[in-house]
């Protein structure tokens, strides 16, 4: 019998493929041993769909994507397509995915597993148990907003301009994910921007503080300047439950609190846009954070960890399998406490495995807590 749970799965380029196919055995896992199955369709992203169909996005892709209750995402890109026009690198058939599914909320969690405490060049008591969650506004603000633009000034010299604007809607939007966000977590969430000195900053905090005052039972909202919530992100980390900040303080943050974890290779991430009215299903993309690594490509090498995490999002976020998303992490976890370990995130004492060997462990975790 068929699923109701359809999932458009684009493996890309380079680790994309390696670590998505490690993932297909996570999902055949759950589909064995917990019932849990998906309609599965899968398709070529990037320089494989360039290669395969001239293009880095194909209309019939795109046009499949949308009607998925989720896209399990993996990662494009690579040094042989460097050379191909704009319109045509790997990485459009990723923006246009974004952009066409309008995936408004990027979610960019920053978990500190207890086994990889010392990956992180912060000191351990500042990340042990850290898990904190970065929202960001990812289709308004400097990076979209008119007008923008280099123009040249009558001396001949130029100007470069982007506007950082913001509408009450669009703030709105952000910060009702916010709320549901914070609810489902510990309750707190912080609303960051600039507005002591930006207009846009005065209004997100305005129309924060009113959303929360008419939806946000059970949330506690503070605010807080983006300056300020960068060096409290290095400072003390585990003051956050989940911030909220628009496109470009949220690119910055992300990858701020994203090195608290020390590995680029166990980084997930979650795109969300609106709820279908019909349905009551968001449209959601899923997707580690790291890109193809062509330096490690089709050597078995890849850390498979921020795929396996963001497929765990996908069963929390699109399909309220929160027992489910838990299990997986837990198998994250243990495997890692397995003393196992990818060169990425090699330490002294432990075993050094490639993606098969991380994968068995996870799988051999599965099993174990399924006991
Ligand atoms: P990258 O994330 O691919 O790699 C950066 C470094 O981290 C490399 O040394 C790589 O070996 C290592 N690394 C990354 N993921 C890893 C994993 N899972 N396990 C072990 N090591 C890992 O970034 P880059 O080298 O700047 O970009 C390579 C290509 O990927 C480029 O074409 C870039 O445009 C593309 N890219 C795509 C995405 C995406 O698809 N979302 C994101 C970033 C970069």
């Amino acid at each position: 019998m068929g699923s109701n749970r359809k999932v458009m799965i684009l493996p890309g380029d380079g680790i994309g493929k390696e670590v998505m196919a490690a993932n297909i055995k996570v999902i055949d896992w759950l589909a064995k041993y917990r019932s849990l199955d998906f309609d599965i369709t899968e398709d070529e992203v990037g320089g494989a769909a360039y290669d395969a169909y001239g293009t880095p996005l194909k209309d019939e892709t795109l046009a499949d994507a949308m009607g998925m209750d989720a896209v399990l995402f993996g990662a494009v890109g690579g040094p042989q397509y460097d050379e191909l026009p704009f319109e045509l690198k790997p990485e459009r058939g990723l923006l246009a995915l974004r952009k066409e599914m309008e995936l408004f909320a990027n979610l960019r969690p920053a978990m500190v597993f207890p086994p990889l405490v010392e990956a992180s060049t912060l000191k351990p008591e500042v990340v042990s148990g850290l898990d904190i969650m970065i929202l960001r506004e990812l289709t308004g603000g400097s990076y979209f907003a008119e007008p923008r633009g280099i123009e040249t000034l009558p001396d001949g010299s130029k100007k470069g301009f982007d506007t950082n604007l913001y509408t009450t809607a669009e703030i709105e939007r952000i910060g009702r994910v916010g709320l549901d966000l914070a609810r489902k977590r510990d309750g707190k969430l912080m609303s960051v921007e600039k507005s002591n000195v930006m207009h846009s900053g005065v209004l997100w905090k305005e129309v924060m503080t009113a959303l929360h005052a008419a939806e946000g039972e059970g949330v506690t909202l503070g605010h807080m300047f983006a300056d300020n919530c960068a060096m409290q992100l290095v400072r003390n980390p585990k003051q956050f439950d989940v911030i909220v900040t628009d496109n470009l303080f949220g690119d910055l943050l992300s990858d701020c609190a994203a090195m608290l974890t020390g590995s680029l290779g166990m980084l997930p991430s979650a795109s969300l846009g609106a709820t279908d009215d019909a349905t009551g299903m968001r449209k959601a993309m899923y997707e580690p954070v790291h890109g193809s690594a062509p330096d490690i490509a089709g050597q078995n090498l890849a850390n498979p960890l921020a795929q396996f995490l963001s497929f765990a999002m996908m069963l929390r976020y699109s399909f309220d399998q929160g027992a489910e998303a838990d299990l997986v992490e837990q198998a994250v976890s243990q495997a890692l406490a397995s003393g196992k370990r990818t060169g990425d995130i090699m330490a002294p004492g432990c075993e050094q495995v490639g993606t098969d060997g991380m994968t068995d462990a996870v799988i051999a975790a599965l099993n174990e807590l399924a006991r």
